[in-house]
C-alpha cells in the first residue's frame, strides 16, 4: 500500500478494512500489541487475534488512519483479503 491508497483508505473510505472485523495476528504481533489493546485475545488455539467485529480497532485514530502504520500487523498489510464490494482499491491491488 503506498501513501496515495493510505489517503484513499483514510480519506474515502473511513478505513472500512479497521472496522467490525478481525485480524489474524502472528505470536510476536500479539506479545507486542496485547498490552496495548483489550480487543486483542487468544482463540481457542491460544492464537492471537484483534476482534472489532462490532466496533473500530483501537489503534484507528480519529482521522482514520493507523497509529501503529510502520509497524502494524502483516494481516493489516495484506488488506483485504477478497474482493468486498466497497473497497476503493481492489481493481488496483488485483493488477500488483
Ligand atoms: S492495526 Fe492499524 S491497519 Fe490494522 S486494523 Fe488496526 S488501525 Fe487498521
Ligand atoms: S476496503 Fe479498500 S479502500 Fe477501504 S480501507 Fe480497505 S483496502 Fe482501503
Amino acid at each position: 500500500m503506498t501513501s496515495e491508497t493510505k489517503d484513499i483508505c483514510a480519506a474515502q473510505c473511513q478505513a472500512q478494512c479497521c472496522q467490525n472485523k478481525f485480524v489474524m495476528l502472528t505470536q510476536e504481533e500479539g506479545e507486542r500489541l496485547s498490552p496495548l489493546s483489550p480487543k486483542i485475545v487468544k482463540g481457542t488455539n491460544q492464537e492471537y487475534m484483534m476482534m472489532f467485529l462490532r466496533s473500530q480497532c483501537d489503534f484507528l485514530s480519529e482521522e482514520y488512519t493507523c497509529t501503529i502504520y510502520a509497524s502494524r500487523p502483516a494481516g493489516c498489510a495484506a488488506f483485504p483479503y477478497k474482493p468486498m464490494a466497497y473497497c476503493l482499491l481492489w481493481p488496483e491491488k488485483e493488477l500488483v
